[in-house]
């Protein structure tokens, strides 16, 4: 048992954090701020990481991955235009914070990883904190969800050269994608949108710092 003051410095760790860093950086997005508000970022690191864990800083969670800093995952949530409604398709589970933020604005999160220790923690982490909506598969991303079908959203969360064709070709009309592009070390965010006539619209957002995805349509392997 935890003593119970512990509840009460993380909820406070976590005002702090979504106070000083996401609502004083440009996240509006009410429904954004209260999912960062409530979920407990600790949970999804390990134990000698949780008081990092509402900080300003990526997190180690093995296999030489990272879980991206608070503002970076508010960030992709935001860009998403989220209502409530949508299924969403979700490339690089990691440690799964990012699937249980999604999971809490949408309805229904299918989300893929390559590295098969790293999807075991996640499912069994989001199946006892009761995420029921939310489908995980281990697997190449780039290749796209593997059953033919559209997504309301789609999000990458590891870096890639180009957003991989699969992915768009997955993209529903009126439908948002958002993926980290760029090189190995340094990329921009950017949104994909397909409008209801099914062309394809592109922006770049803000800059950011993932680790590379790795597959047929990603960087072909993982030296550096
Ligand atoms: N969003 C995650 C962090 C992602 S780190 C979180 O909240 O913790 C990027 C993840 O993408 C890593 O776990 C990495 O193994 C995974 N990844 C890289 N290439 C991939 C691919 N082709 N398909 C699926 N997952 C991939």
């Amino acid at each position: 048992m935890k003593p119970p003051e512990h509840g009460m410095i993380s909820s406070r760790a976590r005002d702090r954090m979504v106070r000083e860093l996401l609502e004083n950086q440009g996240i509006d997005d009410p429904r954004v701020l209260a999912v960062m508000r409530e979920t407990l970022r600790h949970l999804f690191v390990e134990e000698a990481l949780a008081s990092r864990a509402y900080g300003d800083e990526n997190l180690p969670i093995g296999e030489g991955q990272t879980l991206s800093q608070p503002l970076t995952v508010a960030r992709m949530s935001q860009a998403l235009r989220l209502a409530g409604n949508e299924e969403i398709l979700e490339i690089g589970t990691g440690s799964g914070y990012q699937t249980a933020i999604l999971a809490k604005l949408c309805h229904k999160v299918y989300t893929i990883e390559r590295l098969p220790t790293l999807a075991d923690t996640a499912r069994k982490r989001l199946r006892r904190l009761g995420y029921h909506n939310v489908v995980c598969r281990v697997g190449d991303g780039t290749l796209g969800w593997p059953e033919e079908r559209l997504f309301d959203r789609v999000i990458i969360t590891a870096g890639t050269p180009v957003t991989p064709e699969s992915l768009i070709r997955q993209l529903a009309p009126q439908g948002l994608l958002v993926a980290p592009e760029g090189s190995r070390s340094a990329q921009n965010l950017i949104r994909i949108a397909r409008l209801a006539d099914g062309s394809i619209q592109r922006e770049t957002l803000d800059p950011c710092c993932f680790v590379p995805l790795i597959g047929a349509q990603g960087w072909r392997d993982s030296t550096p």
